[in-house]
This record gives C-alpha cells, sequence and structure tokens, in this order.
C-alpha cells in the first residue's frame, strides 16, 4: 500500500471542520479590514527566494524545495508567501493606480524540514500583506486585526511579541555592537551561528542551540541603538497597540529569520503546543519593494500557521459537520426513483439532502438517517404513493406529518430555506 510521505498530511473530514471555520473567519476579518484576496502560484523561480528572503536563512540555505526545470533554470516549491506577493505587485504594476493595496492569501508552503509535530514539509499559511503605508498606525491595524481574529477563533494562550528591528540606518550600529560580543563568544556559538555571525549576526539572536542563548544573554538590545525615527515609530505602535486592548510583550530578542524586515517585528506565540509554539510571525519590509525591481514603496506583513492554529482550536473547542436536513427514506423501486429527482432538486435548490438507492427497510434507512445525523427523514413507499403523500418526521421532536407529493420540493424548499 502506498503511503503518503512523512511531513506530508491528509486533512480529513473531522479536522477539516475547523480548518473551514478558521478560513471563514479569516476571510471575513481581513475583508472588514480592506484586505483583498489573492492566489497566487505554488511554484517561482528559486531567484525570488534567495533574492527577498537571503541567501543567510535556513529557508534559503537548507529547507527549499528546488529543481530543475528545462530552459526556465531553477524552479522552487514556495516556502513563504510574501516573496510572491511582491512579485506580484511589482509584476502587475498593481501600485501605479493607488500604491496602497492591502491583499490576503492562503495556500500551502513546501519546506524540507525535519518533520515533528508542529513542523511539516508541506504546511499551510494565512498571510496578509499591506504596501504602500509607513505610518506606525498601520503596523499596530494590522496586530490588532490579527489579535481579533484569534479572539474570534477563541484561541486561548496566545500572546503577541513585539520589537523594532530598526532600519538602514541605525541597524548597522546595533549589528556592529553585537558582532563584537559574538566575536568575544566564538567558542560557544554553534557552527551555524559561526557563520550568521559574520554575515547576519542579527540571526544568533534567534538560535535555539542553549549554547548560543547563554551568549547572547548579555547581548545589547536593539532597541537602545534606534535612531529617532524608529523610536518614534516603535513608540507609536505600542501606544496604538495598548490604547485598543491588544496584549503584548516587547521582546528585543525577537528577530525575524528573513533579511527583509525593517522596523516592527512581531509573532504571536502560544503556550499550548510545545515547542512549536509560533503561531504566526510578521513585520515591516520597508526595503523589499525596491529590491525586487520595483518603486520605493513600503509594506508589512504577516503570515499565520494555519496547522499550528488548526491545533489551538481544535483543542478548545468542538467543530462538528452538520447533518443532512432531510434524509429521504424510499421504499420499493418506484419511490426510490422519485427520491432520486427529489433529492437532486432539493440539493440544487439550497437544501443539504441526502437519500440512499440501495433498497434498504424502514428500520436500516433510519439507521442510516440517524448516522447522518439527520434534521429530517422523508418516508414514501408504495402505499404514500397510492395516496399521493409522503410523511416527514422531525428527528428531535419526533413530530410527524403528510405532505402532498403535489408540489413536494417547492414545500420542502419553502420549508427549509
Ligand atoms: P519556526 O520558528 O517555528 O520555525 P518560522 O520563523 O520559520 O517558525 P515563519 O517563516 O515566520 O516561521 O512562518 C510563519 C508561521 O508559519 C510560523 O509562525 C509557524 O506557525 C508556521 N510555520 C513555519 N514553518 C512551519 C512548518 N514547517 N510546519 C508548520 N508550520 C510552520
Ligand atoms: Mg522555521
Amino acid at each position: 500500500m502506498i503511503q503518503l510521505i512523512k511531513g506530508f498530511k491528509d486533512v480529513l473530514p473531522g479536522e477539516i471542520e475547523v480548518w473551514q471555520t478558521i478560513e471563514r473567519a479569516a476571510k471575513e476579518t481581513f475583508e472588514n479590514f480592506g484586505f483583498q484576496e489573492l492566489r497566487l502560484p505554488i511554484v517561482e523561480k528559486s531567484e525570488l527566494f534567495s533574492r527577498s528572503i537571503g541567501d543567510t536563512t535556513d529557508i534559503v540555505e537548507k529547507e527549499m524545495y528546488t529543481f530543475e526545470d528545462g530552459k526556465r533554470g531553477h524552479v522552487t516549491l514556495r516556502p513563504e508567501a510574501t516573496a510572491s506577493v511582491v512579485r506580484s505587485y511589482i509584476q502587475h504594476k498593481m501600485y501605479a493606480k493607488d500604491p496602497i493595496r492591502k491583499f490576503y492569501t492562503i495556500g500551502p508552503m513546501f519546506r524540507r524540514e525535519r518533520p515533528q509535530k508542529g513542523r511539516y514539509r508541506q504546511f499551510y499559511q494565512i498571510d496578509a500583506e499591506v504596501f504602500g503605508i509607513d505610518s506606525p498606525y498601520l503596523d499596530a491595524q494590522l496586530i490588532f486585526m490579527l489579535a481579533t481574529l484569534l479572539e474570534k477563533l477563541k484561541a486561548r494562550d496566545v500572546k503577541a511579541h513585539i520589537n523594532s528591528l530598526g532600519c538602514p540606518c541605525c541597524r548597522p550600529n546595533f549589528q556592529k555592537a553585537l558582532k563584537d560580543l559574538l566575536d568575544a563568544k566564538k567558542e560557544s556559538l554553534c557552527e551555524n551561528c559561526l557563520r550568521r555571525s559574520e554575515k547576519n549576526p542579527l540571526r544568533v539572536l534567534d538560535c535555539k542551540v542553549p549554547s548560543c542563548r547563554e551568549a547572547v544573554e548579555g547581548a545589547p538590545s536593539i532597541l537602545d541603538h534606534l535612531c529617532d525615527d524608529c523610536r518614534e515609530h516603535f513608540e507609536t505602535v505600542k501606544a496604538v497597540l495598548t490604547e485598543n486592548g491588544v496584549d503584548f510583550e516587547v521582546d528585543t530578542r525577537l528577530v525575524r529569520g528573513l533579511d527583509y524586515y525593517t522596523r516592527t517585528a512581531f509573532e504571536v506565540l502560544t503556550t499550548s503546543l510545545g515547542a512549536q509554539n509560533a503561531v504566526a510571525g510578521g513585520g515591516r519590509y520597508d526595503g523589499l519593494v525596491k529590491a525586487l525591481g520595483g518603486p520605493e514603496i513600503p509594506a508589512i506583513g504577516f503570515a499565520i500557521g494555519f496547522d499550528r492554529l488548526a491545533e489551538i482550536v481544535a483543542m478548545q473547542q468542538t467543530i462538528e459537520a452538520d447533518g443532512p436536513t432531510l434524509y429521504i427514506a424510499p421504499l420499493g423501486d418506484a419511490a426510490t426513483n422519485k427520491a432520486a429527482t427529489w433529492a437532486m432538486q432539493l440539493a440544487a435548490n439550497g437544501v443539504f439532502c441526502e437519500t440512499d438507492f440501495a433498497g434498504r427497510s424502514l428500520k436500516s434507512h433510519m439507521k442510516r438517517a440517524d448516522k447522518l445525523n439527520a434534521a429530517h427523514v422523508l418516508m414514501v413507499g408504495d402505499d404514500e404513493l397510492d395516496r399521493g403523500v409522503a410523511a416527514l418526521r422531525n428527528m428531535a421532536t419526533k413530530e410527524q406529518w403528510d405532505l402532498p407529493l403535489d408540489g413536494l420540493v417547492e414545500t420542502l424548499v419553502d420549508r427549509f430555506n
């Protein structure tokens, strides 16, 4: 028997109801905040990711699914959505009429990581990106929108952690201060961090290896190195979040794994998932649109780990699929023939309807209706057909009454819609 590949998974009925609930809530929330949906390809030129995410990140260094595609050269299964959203924004000159655009996109991402709980090789993200606004009010609004969605989904034990990564003007000072410290602690750094400390020292702050954590314990805080503009920006973000009741905490160790982030960086962490505790991550990336060949337009976004959010939501509430509104239980060939047509017409007209063609007994029909959790059963046999009626039973109240076959579908559509 052929099984699925480790690190990949099927989302089946029983679990999918939670996914659908999340997706509906995200669409509704984001659209109320002015976001429009994008559907983007899963495969892009590899260069898009190496240029936008950065050569020194785990993703580009070792996690990408890249293969040769003839003349096209190297292509990659997208490991995240931001790069594609930016590519699309630039390619279609979506900034031409109005640089301010807000997008969301939902879909699978691929990273060749070690599969474990909460970490898959194909996972899903709900992604939101805003272009053309550099105001700190937007940063706060975006975090507020994320918090609103999590609250709607009754996700408890989640908290926003925020930091500022400064800008090309002030970050080099911090990077230098950090690099000096790392140079002094070379013996405690893991192999990756030795490399990172040369190319991208900020990323050492993010390393999970205990000796690296210890090494950066006394590290300077980036917040002490911000320029006036960045400091003011960050102060406003915090003030607006506080004013609007968003529970957050400043974490000076928080950096994003991706190179293109500036100023506000944030993560939503949970205490209910064990080691894989990041539910969402995001931040500002004011330099990326230009770096990918577009005009100089600021941007900010976030990505929610759909799989992890689904796990949290499922832990805290049971969401079950609705049963059919109506189950038609035909007895005998003539009734089955009628039932087939009624069931098709009812479903086509908006009534969730099931029937069965196997020539079951009434008892067996009722068992099946129960199993499907049907709200009503319509019983019809030769006797009913002769009398020109069908018997409708409410499964909860056990009430039962006859309905005329004449205009039956219309009667039921009216009753159930
Ligand atoms: P982590 O620290 O868990 O590796 P990350 O910083 O690599 O996360 P991002 O690139 O910020 O993650 O992606 C945003 C969100 O996507 C994460 O907060 C997480 O919820 C989810 N995510 C990332 N990688 C995976 C994965 N391999 N499997 C499932 N979810 C993932
Ligand atoms: Mg990761």
